[in-house]
């Protein structure tokens, strides 16, 4: 039998994980308002190492500032003003994309604010020039990430109250679990259980029974899987 190596993360409390800055209670938001979430707020920070980031502040935006929208437009998704189209903040939010990792080299994993225009993971509403809604993408600079950082592993604020979602995530953030893409999800499905969590919904997995030693062993991670969000 061939044996597949691959890499693993014995601690967890040495694994960085970008969120974006409002879902930590920061007050960055384009309305002022605070949207922390309690998981990310209170949960996670005990466990990994977490570095916040919010694109649009970085980018030179004010706080509170006028909403922007993403716009299927002759030159590509665009994100414009809500109020006035001719705010384009388009090629600052690729720039700061392109620059997102040598920024944050030791980042190993991302979660991202649902539904916005700069962060929303596949959640964001897309809109045509008649302002009517043609689907959902994903915000700007989560796009870029995604296009260009695929081995990293990203999720979405809504995507915090599956456990499965985030035992998937999760996977690929201490384990290199692409080094051995094979589809054990009975697998999963029995651990999942036997840890009294259940599947809701998402795609295929693949297997990693070491994660499960490490679940099995590490009170921390014990604890992120446990704990309601
Ligand atoms: Fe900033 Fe992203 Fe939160 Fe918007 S969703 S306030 S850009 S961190």
């Amino acid at each position: 039998m061939q044996t597949i190596k691959y890499n693993f993360c014995t601690n967890i409390k040495h694994v960085y994980v970008a969120s974006s800055a409002c879902l930590l209670g920061d007050k960055v938001r384009y309305d002022a308002k605070l949207k922390a979430n309690k998981f990310c707020l209170n949960i996670i920070p005990r466990y990994l190492q977490i570095i916040k980031f919010c694109p649009e502040v970085a980018i030179g935006l004010s706080v509170p500032r006028p909403p922007v929208q993403l716009i299927n437009t002759d030159k590509g998704i665009q994100a414009l003003g809500v109020e006035n189209p001719t705010l384009d903040i388009s090629r600052k939010l690729n720039n700061y994309a392109d620059c997102f990792l040598n920024n944050y080299k030791s980042v190993s994993g991302i979660i991202f604010k649902s539904r916005s225009p700069s962060c929303g993971l596949n959640s964001t509403p897309l809109y045509n020039k008649n302002a009517e809604t043609i689907g959902f993408t994903s915000g700007l600079v989560a796009a870029a990430l995604q296009k260009q950082h695929p081995e990293i592993p990203m999720i979405e604020e809504d995507q915090l109250d599956s456990h499965w979602s985030w035992f998937v995530f999760c996977c690929y953030l201490f384990a290199d679990a692409r080094q051995y893409e094979r589809d054990m999800r009975g697998y999963y499905q029995s651990h999942l259980k036997q840890l009294g969590l259940e599947q809701k919904g998402w795609g295929s997995m693949t297997n990693l029974p070491e994660f499960f030693q490490l679940i099995k062993h590490n009170t921390d991670c014990q604890q992120l899987f446990k704990t309601t969000r």
